[in-house]
């Protein structure tokens, strides 16, 4: 493998992105020096905070550059190594996504141990989407005994664990998501009340016909008019896990807040957003707690899978237009 495509930031996005904003580009690789490894990809991920670093604008990861591969999350395979750690034929975990290889340094790459997952997992389930799922639910939001959990965004990578990571722990769960096929997933996947918000008129009706004493736990991946009728349906001390609001991620003005923000005070709510990679301590227990669900049939997970690097694109405005079950994948090998 010397010669190798990657996906290049061609221009920066105004509103929803689109193909003219990536560019594939054939490059050579150079064979690994000392401390380096050869890598072919075999999986790459597309996640919506991805659309923010396609701006120009300083946040919590830096923005891609202009003319330069994107990156992000991929799997692959050692093919030449000048890392004695590093042997031909190990599987690695990089943030070299984007691309069908490259030649980089060993020291930024994770072994995989797959413990008889499927290597692309460790871009989902068991990967930072699942983590986010897990530190969200038991850390942000402080699951207790008795909560009833409402999640937006839930047919997708993260919702669809939150919906699973609160069955197993023995609780009451209403998701929502657009369209049929997804409220038929929601329902297969244990969800005890599954909104299409898509056809629905009033969203706070609507969590209320499936919690109607209302919600202890507000799992955010939407924003806008999912948050607003969530703090609707609250009850006294909810607590709302502010994980992402996807809804306005290509919004060209300022967007503004929910207007029933005041009944945070009358209802004792808390909210608190948070940020995946600030929680990585929880990852061992995750894994072992997963391991356990994922053995006996408690928590599975779907893919969407797109074909080759030049569908890359397409995978990821796929994000914005819903057209994901679970989580979505792009296989390169
Ligand atoms: P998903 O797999 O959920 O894919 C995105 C989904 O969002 C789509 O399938 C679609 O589902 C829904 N969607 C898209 N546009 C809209 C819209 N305008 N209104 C409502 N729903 C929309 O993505 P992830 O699971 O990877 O991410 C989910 C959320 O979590 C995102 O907001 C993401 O930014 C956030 N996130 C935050 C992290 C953190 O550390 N805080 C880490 C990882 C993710 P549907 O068909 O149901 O509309």
């Amino acid at each position: 493998m010397t010669s190798v495509r990657e996906v290049h930031l061609k221009s920066r996005p105004v509103g929803m992105p689109s193909h003219e904003n990536f560019e594939i580009k054939t490059v050579e690789l150079r064979d690994p020096g000392p401390g380096e490894v050869q890598v072919k990809n075999l999986w790459m991920t597309v996640d919506p905070y991805m659309r923010g670093r396609m701006n120009d604008v300083k946040s919590y990861a830096p923005p891609y550059a202009l003319g330069e591969p994107m990156h992000g999350g991929a799997v692959g395979q050692v093919t030449a190594s000048g890392d004695p750690n590093f042997k031909e034929g190990e599987l690695v975990l990089s943030q070299l996504g984007w691309r069908e290889g490259f030649t980089a340094s060993a020291q930024g790459l994770q072994k995989l141990d797959p413990r008889g997952l499927p290597p692309q997992a460790f871009l989902g389930a068991a990967g930072m989407p699942g983590l986010t799922a897990y530190a969200g639910l038991l850390r942000i939001a402080a699951l207790k005994e008795g909560d009833v959990v409402f999640v937006s965004g839930a047919a997708g990578a993260v919702g669809s664990m939150v919906c699973q990571i609160a069955k197993a722990k023995g609780h009451r769960v209403i998701g929502s998501a657009g369209g049929a096929e997804k409220v038929a997933f929601l329902k297969e996947i244990g969800v005890d009340h599954a909104i299409d918000y898509k056809a629905e008129k009033d969203l706070t009706a609507a969590i209320l016909a499936g919690a109607p004493e209302g919600i202890d736990v507000y799992f955010d991946n939407v924003g806008g008019d999912h948050l607003e009728a969530a703090l609707n349906a609250a009850k006294l001390f909810a607590r709302f896990a502010i994980c992402g609001m996807i809804s306005i991620y290509n919004a060209t003005e300022p967007q503004p807040g929910p207007r029933n923000m005041a009944l945070l005070i009358g209802k004792n709510i808390r909210m608190e957003g948070f940020i995946v990679s600030h929680h990585f301590d929880m990852m061992p227990k995750y894994i072992d707690e997963l391991s356990g669900w994922a053995r006996d049939g408690r928590v599975k997970w779907r893919e969407t899978v797109f074909e080759g690097i030049e569908k890359a694109p397409d995978a990821f405005l796929g994000l914005f237009k819903g057209e994901n079950l679970g989580k979505m994948l792009v296989r390169l090998g």
